[in-house]
């Protein structure tokens, strides 16, 4: 594996704006986070302690067990279809799946009958995927394009976040749209005129007054168009776990991490994450128009505690040492207390029409 060289993607960047002039938020995003061979999911694992934030499958087990029991009672619902193809958006470092088939063992048929199937971009977690989930053997994809027709069950855990968004602000002029300019030899914030993606505004960001930033992400509104036609052919659901909003707002959350702390997106590009809310109202419209069903979105909390995640704590405590005892307590805390992770982290699942209820949304 080459080392990621530091300066690589700010180089790019710098480069391509004075080419051809500042870029879109959306385009600036794109650019620093999965430009081939220099991106910075492009280049590196950035999970864990050691990196720059941590997920909920790397919190604790529990996650991707109970997201695997949320599989198998969806499996059963489509009528149990051998094979089917379990799918996941930006798996990481591979350990939601690793974790999931634990509690899918009590329906050794799901474990024969899927078929894993990985959408993602990093070449360094491509290899961890590969090491962590050989049992399966799973296909890698660059784009849900080319996902195998049939009945799918598809996960995406804090992949939403990282599609591109474009940032609209509001002036005495009217709209304008937020852009990555060059200032000597650094970057800088500076506005364009807005972009055709100026369209897709929400009602909730009519009412924007000057200074206000409303954003838009027209991958996750094709992906959820993508999936809702796919699911109008052949069954099966998506179930999306990440943060933003229940309803579609006003304001400004593009942010950086690196390091765990927040990072400046211009100083730290290529270097640092970057994500913004997903706006959850406005992907659920968008499945619903082209035909599918939606639930949620759902506190993350209320979703796992529907799913049974504080039964799951006891047994493992029941069976653990004071010192893993307090660590299940502490895990789960984070993942389900509303000042944690509970509230802000959402659950949504865009699902094939004729199903008519899902585990965890009631
Ligand atoms: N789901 C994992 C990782 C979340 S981080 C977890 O919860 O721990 C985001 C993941 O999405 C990484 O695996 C990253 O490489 C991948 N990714 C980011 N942008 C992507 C894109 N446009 N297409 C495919 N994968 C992407």
């Amino acid at each position: 594996m080459s080392t990621p060289d530091s300066s690589s993607a700010l180089d790019h960047l710098k480069r391509r704006i004075a080419e051809s002039g500042p870029v879109t938020v959306a385009e600036f995003m794109r650019l620093a986070l999965s430009e081939p061979g220099i991106g910075y999911y492009a280049t590196r694992d950035p999970l864990g302690a050691a990196g720059d934030f941590i997920t909920a499958p790397e919190i604790s087990q529990m996650f991707g067990e109970l997201i695997g029991l949320w599989c198998v009672d969806l499996w059963e619902r489509l009528g149990s279809p051998d094979p089917f193809l379990l799918a996941e958006l930006g798996p990481g470092r591979g350990t939601l799946m690793a974790d999931a088939p634990r509690a899918a063992r009590v329906q050794p048929a799901f474990l024969r009958a899927l078929r894993l199937n990985l959408v993602e971009i990093s070449r360094p977690l491509r290899a961890q995927q590969a090491q962590r989930l050989s049992a399966f053997a799973p296909t890698w994809h660059d784009d849900v394009a080319t996902l195998p027709a049939g009945p799918m069950i598809l996960i995406g855990n804090e992949f939403l976040d990282a599609l591109p968004i474009h940032q609209f602000q509001m002036t005495e002029n009217g709209w304008r749209e937020r852009a990555v300019g060059l200032a000597g030899d650094g970057l800088e914030w500076t506005m364009l005129p807005p972009g055709p993606e100026l369209s897709l505004l929400r009602p909730e960001h009519r009412n924007a007054k000057p200074g206000d930033i409303a954003e838009i992400c027209p991958a996750a509104l094709s992906l959820a168009e993508a999936l809702a036609g796919r699911f109008a052919r052949d069954p099966g659901a998506a179930l999306f776990l990440d943060y933003g909003p229940a309803r579609s707002a006003l304001g400004d959350s593009l942010q950086a991490l690196r390091g765990h702390r927040a990072a400046d997106p211009l100083l730290d590009a290529g270097q640092a994450d970057l994500t913004a809310h997903v706006d959850f109202a406005a992907l659920a419209d968008a499945a619903r128009k082209n035909g599918a069903g939606a639930f949620g979105p759902v506190g993350q909390g209320p979703f796992l505690q529907a799913l049974g995640i504080e039964r799951r704590a006891a047994m493992l405590a029941a069976k653990a040492g004071p010192e893993d005892r307090a660590a299940i307590a502490a895990a789960l805390h984070r993942l389900i207390a509303p000042a944690q992770m509970g509230s802000l982290f959402k659950a949504l699942a865009i699902a094939a029409p004729q199903l008519t209820e899902l585990a965890g949304f009631s």
